[in-house]
């Protein structure tokens, strides 16, 4: 049985929240001397520690309450808050499929939580015996699936994804960085199904507001409850609440922009499949291109030279390197550096 009450850490479960001033008052008023800010000045005041108008919005465009709806200093801060919240330090355990997004070891690390990785079959994705697995994991709090996943470029299955859903007793977290470029639905849709599910998304992504830092975590409001009060108080700053409001009024943009990255993609993915040093494109539904090579630290630094920038992942995948999808006149650029 899945019980959020006993997973959550017993420090956390008991913890009393900071409560600062703009919670302590929330009606209105014109003279506000209770936080010991200053009269003067365009940024003097706290902002709303709950982000309410941004999570309106966000709930209108996600198509989901409000309440199921936590905003981080970006991703890495929810992710951060799920080692926090659920994991005992020097005990329990979360697990990741490899190769996979490098913050859930370090945030991992920084708590002292061990990691266990499993790898990826060959296709990069999920499979019965990988579930069975993790299934026979001791004190493993959460499952970290990455979809479509970093570095690969790949969804991963929906059927393994439900079946550790309604398999496990910790929780699931899928990290949807990448869902606005993806056209399967969004697990989001399912956390009323699942309530040890928690989805996540970034306005860092497909929004272009990767400088804004905002996260989202999609859950129940009970779980969220936890994020709420173990989180810094004022998580996200007013000039990065207000960037995200007006980015997200103009949703015309934001489609035409996305539209225009896959286009590229498209397009990428045949310019490079093309070339004689390419020897495999991997298949994406993000916006970027894992590519095999015959020597990935080499080429990297060439690109360097002609000032080019790409991610070397030989480390985490056998002579690949990640290609963002860049505007036509970038990804231009790199494929004729790469044609010579
Ligand atoms: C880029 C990325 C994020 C986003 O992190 P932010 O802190 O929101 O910028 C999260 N997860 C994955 C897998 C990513 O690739």
């Amino acid at each position: 049985m899945f019980k959020l009450e006993k997973l959550v850490r017993p420090n956390i479960a008991a913890l009393k929240p900071y409560s600062s001033a703009r919670e302590d008052f929330t009606g209105e008023a014109n003279i506000f001397l209770d936080a010991n800010e200053n009269p003067f000045g365009h940024l003097n005041r706290y902002p709303d520690p709950y982000q309410r108008k941004l999570k309106q919005r966000l709930a209108q465009l996600k198509g989901v309450s409000a309440e199921n709806i936590f905003l981080g200093n970006g991703s890495d801060e929810i992710i951060d808050l799920l080692f926090r919240i659920f994991c005992r330090p020097g005990h329990d355990k979360a697990l990741t499929f490899s190769p996979t997004y490098g913050m859930y070891q370090v945030s991992a690390d920084i708590n002292n939580v061990e990691i266990v990785k499993l790898a990826l079959d060959e296709k990069f994705d999920l499979n019965q015996e990988l579930v069975e697995k993790a299934m026979g994991i001791e004190n493993l709090k959460l499952i970290f699936i990455c979809s479509p996943n970093n570095p690969t470029g790949n969804a991963l299955s929906r059927k393994y994804t439900a079946e550790l859903l309604s398999r496990f007793n910790g929780i699931v977290v899928v990290d949807e960085a990448y869902a606005d470029f993806n056209v399967q639905e969004s697990w989001r849709k399912r956390i009323a199904h699942f309530p040890n599910l928690l989805v996540i998304q970034t306005l860092s992504k497909a929004w272009g507001l990767a400088g804004a830092r905002i996260g989202m975590a999609f859950a129940s409001a009970e779980m969220l409850a936890y994020f709420n009060k173990t989180k810094p108080p004022y998580n996200i700053s007013q000039p990065n609440q207000q960037a995200a409001l007006e980015a997200l009024e103009n949703t015309e943009e934001f489609e035409r922009r996305v539209d225009l990255i896959r286009q590229e993609k498209v397009k990428m993915e045949k310019a490079l499949s093309s070339l004689s040093l390419v020897n495999k494109v991997f298949p994406s539904e993000a916006n970027f291109i894992l590519v095999q090579v015959d020597d990935a630290p080499g080429l990297y630094q060439e690109l360097v030279r002609k000032g080019i920038v790409v991610r070397n992942r030989h480390s985490l995948v056998n002579n690949c390197l990640r290609i963002t999808i860049g505007s036509p006149a970038e990804n231009e650029t790199l494929l004729n550096a790469l044609a010579k």
